[in-house]
């Protein structure tokens, strides 16, 4: 790495295209769930682009566009309406994309993000501010076989919502941390699966760096075809790291698109911005303009979830450790966390994230659970047993507590000073204060007790007889 990078300061923008999770298509009644129909089966007129036919707005589409930028505080368009964005390829038979340039859904929020830093142990936070969130339908796909390029139309027509964020990220951990949080938030919108490596979320990132302290930005580099949270942590390092070597030999950085090779491991040029594309907008004369108003804006608005960081930000107040609640990411496990806390805050909050229900069906028992854990200082193991007792019978945590097949500590006294008696040499050299060969004569102890042994007790017992 180029340590002449300490001088520098990454700038990077985030334009990334969720795909909605609707029944049908964005202006047609076709399926939307076609990833695995063959290709150009699940087509129609309207998304093929046939000529004289009409599209008609899925309104289950705007709304989640409206539900997802009141959810990242932006203000909403009283006014939406769709424009025409013309260019040809071959993945769009009409030659032109449907999708909103002069009215977008939602302008000017922005997002806080949470994250745990390379110490594992502290929180380090920031905010993002949200450019603009817009709908749009998406092209098909282009398919490269071996000796031709296919063209399969299936995808035309998939709603998606394209999330602008301003410049201000400012590193590829802060960019990574972002795009996750962006991902739990449609999610827990219930708008989009948000599967990168499906391609239900994609990022495109605009990067440019500049020596510390100035104030001019550096020409901004497009990044594109970064398919996974990790590939996209890769191809900006990568980046800002080719544009801090071209600085510091003197040389520009050209404005241009560059796409992640993710064999090369390099970010490489596919087309320079020179003379970009005029894309002749205009307002789509095929679909009314809508007037978004106040009912629409309560209804939709009604019943949002908490946002991903409230939900942490709570757990932490319950007492649980920022590396802890770091986690817990899926948010079921922090809302239960919380749940669960609120109703028995005397509760050990490490003990119920570490136990947090998975195939626990109801409240009650996992809180009985909790509490015989607590009550009776159960060990791990023990606690894992009692757990999977509990899975197999009707019984309660109460009830089971008496079943386990802890030893007695007479018994396990038993078994400690057989095997004291059976290592004189390891005994002998712990007692000389080598402390380190203490865990072999503890792995004897609980394989003589088939695990039946409370470790903290044998333990106990151990260091007793030891020093006796
Ligand atoms: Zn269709």
């Amino acid at each position: 790495m180029n340590t002449a990078i300490e001088k520098y300061e990454a700038t990077i923008g985030l334009e990334i295209h969720v795909q909605l999770d609707t029944k049908s298509k964005m202006f047609c009644r076709c399926d939307n769930n076609s990833e695995n129909a063959e290709p150009n089966t699940n087509v129609c007129p309207v998304c093929m682009g046939y000529p004289g036919v009409l599209p008609v707005m899925n309104e289950q589409a705007i709304d989640w566009g409206i539900k997802t930028a009141i959810t990242l505080g932006c203000s909403i368009n009283p006014m939406q309406r769709f424009d025409r964005k013309n260019y040809f390829y071959p993945d769009l038979p009409k030659g032109y994309q449907i999708s909103q340039f002069f009215y977008p859904v939602g302008e000017k929020g922005n997002l806080k993000v949470d994250y745990l830093a390379g110490d594992r142990k502290t929180k380090k936070e920031f905010a993002v501010g949200i450019t603009r969130i817009h709908l749009e339908e998406d092209a098909g796909k282009l398919v490269h076989a071996k000796d031709a390029t296919l063209v399969d139309l299936n995808r035309c027509g998939t709603p998606l919502m394209e999330i602008v964020t301003e410049p201000d990220i400012k590193s590829p951990e802060e960019a990574k941390a972002f795009l996750q949080e962006l991902q739990r938030v449609v999610r827990s919108l219930w708008v989009s699966r948000a599967d990168m490596e499906k391609g239900h979320l994609r990022v495109d990132a605009n990067v440019s760096v500049r020596p510390l302290g100035h104030d001019v930005l550096g020409s901004k580099v497009e990044v594109k075809n970064m398919n996974s949270f990790r590939f996209m942590e890769q191809a900006l390092r990568y980046e800002i790291e080719r544009q801090v070597d071209l600085l510091e030999k003197g040389e520009r950085v050209e404005q241009e698109t560059r796409g992640w090779d993710e064999k090369a491991n390099a970010t490489v040029s596919q087309r320079s911005k020179e003379g970009s594309v005029d894309y002749r907008y205009f307002p789509e004369p095929d679909l009314p303009s809508i007037t978004i108003g106040k009912e629409k804006i309560d209804e939709v608005g009604a019943d949002l979830p908490l946002l991903p960081s409230a939900l942490r930000l709570k757990a932490e107040e319950f007492g649980l450790p920022y590396a802890r609640v770091n986690e817990l990411q899926d948010l079921d496990k922090l809302a239960e966390f919380a749940s669960v806390m609120t109703e028995n805050n005397n509760f050990d909050p490490i003990l119920v994230a570490n136990w947090l229900p998975k195939e626990f069906v109801g409240e009650k028992a996992f809180t009985d659970f909790v509490e015989v854990i607590m009550a009776n200082k159960l060990s791990g193991s023990s606690a894992q047993k009692l757990y999977d007792l509990l899975a197999k019978t009707k019984k309660t945590p109460a009830e089971l507590v008496g079943e386990l097949k802890s030893l007695s500590e007479e018994d396990l006294g038993k078994i400690v000073k057989q095997v004291i008696d059976d290592n004189p040499e390891i005994v002998a050299k712990v007692k000389a204060g080598d402390d380190r060969v203490k865990g072999f004569l503890m792995g004897q102890i609980m394989a003589k007790s088939k695990g039946e042994a409370e470790p903290a007790l044998a333990q106990d017992i151990l260091n007793r007889i030891l020093t006796e």
